[in-house]
């Protein structure tokens, strides 16, 4: 392990071991004398990894059999506005839960291409102070013929989470770029789960999609063939050439996740690294964090200095000590530490050291 330690929201830091082994192979991949990204999307070398990558994800996840894999174009947004294209039609509607800054972008984008009558939208959010808690109304009293509920939850930016599966009269649509495969969920019980993959899966650029069967028959709207749903289950992700660099390195991050016992293990370590930062963000008075305890995530850990005049120089400090991308995102200020799947339980437990140590100094 370097000494760096890369707290990337996205794109965030990949796994060593996959790392290590795409710099082996870089130049000549599975004896072809060429690297990956050089080949035809094509050749059957090609087509074995793509059925393996899904085959594996299929097992990481526990996907159903009537749920299609695709691995699309377009990042988290593509999808954003994916969905609206695939499953709105000229008159259907949408419901919204609105938890954060990527679920109201998700809203600004369906209200783009649907129009503002397509689209209701549901703030989850309840303040207490400076504390935000989410807290989502019973969505059976809603008497509205919604063709999906679409909510996102893991919102990076805010660092907040629902833990919960929803208890949604309506097909459900979730936004996981942020939380994919950080722990075991019931995929049956969504309608269509959607991914940016830079941060639990691969580079940008990727996105996974996981929809079940009978959703694919609902109206569509007019829209480039790239992001069809159902072009792309037909021609098996392949109706253009996909981003095949960006396919395989995913599909090594599955293979190295399986190696590490699946999402049920890594989700104790998961579990472990946000205990860790928070129990430490709580127990010292320089350091405070603003979600309810029950809603904050435990990929995107965000926090603030009681100081907050501090802030560049806790900025300064961390990255010479090789803790880097610290900041948070320059809408909500403070500091957030992403510790996606690939982040060493150790990358944690130095941060805390440090921001202890942080803490002793300034006060
Ligand atoms: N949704 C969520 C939850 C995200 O965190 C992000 C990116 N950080 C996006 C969507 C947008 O992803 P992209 O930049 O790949 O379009």
């Amino acid at each position: 392990m370097s000494a760096t330690y890369n707290f990337c929201a996205g794109p965030a830091m990949l796994p060593q071991a996959v790392m290590e082994k795409a710099q082996s192979e870089l130049l000549d991949w599975n004896g072809l004398g060429t690297s990956v990204m050089e080949i035809s999307h094509r050749s059957k070398e090609f087509i074995a990894l793509t059925e393996q990558a899904e085959i594996d994800l299929r097992e990481l996840m526990s996907i159903p059999s009537n749920y299609h894999v695709l691995f699309m174009h377009g990042g988290g947004r593509g999808q954003f506005s994916a969905v609206v294209n695939n499953f709105l039609g000229n008159n259907g509607k949408a419901l919204y839960l609105v938890d954060g800054s990527w679920s109201s972008a998700a809203v600004d984008e369906a209200k783009k291409l649907a129009g503002e009558t397509q689209i209701d939208t549901l703030n989850i959010i309840e303040k207490n102070g400076a504390t935000s808690r989410v807290s989502i109304p019973n969505l059976k009293e809603l008497d509205q013929d919604y063709r999906y509920l679409h909510y996102c939850p893991n919102e990076t930016v805010d660092g907040i989470e629902i833990f919960d599966e929803l208890d949604s009269p309506w097909p459900i649509v979730a936004d996981m770029s942020s939380n994919i495969m950080s722990r075991e969920i019931d995929v049956s019980r969504y309608g269509l789960i959607y991914a940016g993959a830079q941060k639990n899966i691969g580079p940008s650029g990727l996105s996974i999609v996981i929809v079940k069967d009978e959703l694919l028959q609902l109206p569509q709207l007019p829209q480039s063939s790239i992001m069809d749903y159902r072009l792309g289950v037909k021609h098996g992700s392949m109706y253009n050439t996909p981003p095949t660099f960006a396919w395989y390195l995913a599909a090594e991050v599955f293979r190295w996740l399986k190696a590490s016992g699946g999402v049920a293990e890594v989700q104790k370590t998961n579990e472990r690294k946000a205990d860790t930062l928070y129990q430490f963000i709580d127990s010292c008075d320089f350091y405070e964090n603003r979600v309810a305890f029950e809603n904050r995530s435990m990929m995107n850990v965000t926090f603030y200095l009681k100081d907050e005049a501090l802030n560049d120089e806790f900025i300064k400090l961390a990255k010479a000590a090789g803790f880097v991308a610290l900041k948070g995102h320059r809408s909500v200020g403070g500091m957030r530490a992403s510790i996606y799947n690939a982040m060493p339980l150790e990358g944690v437990e130095k941060l805390v050291e440090f921001m202890a140590d942080f803490a002793d100094k300034n006060k």
